[in-house]
């Protein structure tokens, strides 16, 4: 008997009823309750509302698979769980394409300003002059963290014929290299001479505050910079004076260290394109995770 304790999209429900696997349905259960109830479940549902820390885990006596429909495990105590024998997984092979896909309209978006643009127009302004900008077409782009994302948005430039270096701690895989991906020593590498950056590595504690002033300032170019990963590898406040200063062009962020942001200086300034942490928010990647979800629980929990 499963229990699932955020709101998911309808898809799963009916996946699960589908395959006749058992379950409550409490999106908004409280601490307190789901304490009292967790001891009468096999497995758990969750997306990012619900924390599974030490408290709940003691209780969940008959608990064998957590499953975080999403990506992330950061409201799990993955470590506690496993101790107690609790197989944890999340899906975040479903989110790949979407998050690609928003990169690319974020980095194309902030080019040539279109989010302003659009703003301009929403207030009755006809602002024709002020949008100038670059074109994608032949430019560096550096993709920093070369894992699932990192490799699709490198397949989705490929029309746009630019020159793309790779920076990862694993190694670049062969078939990106004769593509014709640079495979690059060093972060300061990938940066240098790049007229666009883009984030799509983990947050950790080598990431955390990656992008700071010292980085910055050896990028040559004034880039462009795009973090659809997560909002803490980039120290805002450097950015904000960075843009300021002109030593980079703009910023597109779907993530932000504080989730809603409540920097009003970063929203109003200038070649700063905003979105509210959307990356994952596809119809398609939802329906692929639901069956992730299905497919999990078979191999996990029905032999
Ligand atoms: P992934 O694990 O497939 O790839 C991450 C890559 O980063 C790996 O290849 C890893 O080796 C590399 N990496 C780790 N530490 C690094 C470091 N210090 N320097 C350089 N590279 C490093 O993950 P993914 O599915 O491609 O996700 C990438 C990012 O996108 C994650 O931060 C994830 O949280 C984020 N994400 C955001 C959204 C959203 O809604 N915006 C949705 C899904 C994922």
């Amino acid at each position: 008997m499963g229990l699932i304790t955020d709101k998911v999209q309808k898809i799963l429900l009916e996946l699960l009823e589908k395959e006749g696997i058992k379950f409550d349905y409490l999106p908004d259960i409280e601490k307190d309750d789901l304490i009292r109830i967790i001891g009468n479940y096999d497995f758990i549902i969750v997306r990012s509302r619900t924390k599974i820390n030490k408290e709940i885990l003691d209780k969940a006596v008959n608990l064998k698979v957590i499953i975080r429909y999403g990506v992330g495990l950061d409201n799990i105590d993955v470590n506690y769980a496993k101790e107690k024998g609790i197989r944890v997984f999340n899906t975040p092979r479903a989110f790949t394409e979407a998050v690609a896909e928003l990169t690319l309209a974020m980095m194309l978006g902030l080019l040539r300003g279109v989010g302003e643009a659009h703003c301009g127009m929403k207030m009755g302004k006809w602002e024709k002059k002020r949008f100038f900008g670059p074109e994608l077409m032949n430019k560096t782009v550096a993709i920093l963290g070369f894992g699932r994302i990192g490799r699709r948005v490198a397949d989705l430039l490929t029309p746009f014929n630019v020159k793309i270096i790779a920076y990862d701690i694993a190694n670049i895989p062969e078939e990106y290299v004769e593509k014709g991906v640079i495979a690059a020593e060093s972060i300061e590498e990938a940066i240098v001479n790049a007229d666009i950056i883009t984030l799509h590595m983990p947050l950790t504690k080598d990431t955390h505050n990656l992008i700071n002033m010292d980085l910055i300032k050896k990028m040559k170019r004034k880039p462009f910079i795009i973090n659809t990963a997560r909002g803490a590898i980039v120290n805002i406040d450097d950015v904000k004076k960075a843009i300021k200063e002109g030593i980079i062009r703009g910023i597109a962020l779907d993530v932000y260290p504080e989730e809603p942001p409540k920097d009003e200086e970063l929203r109003n300034l200038s070649n700063v394109l905003m979105t509210p942490h959307i990356g994952a928010q596809t119809y398609e990647a939802y329906e692929r995770a639901a069956y992730e979800v299905i497919n999990i629980l078979k191999e996990n929990l029905m032999g």
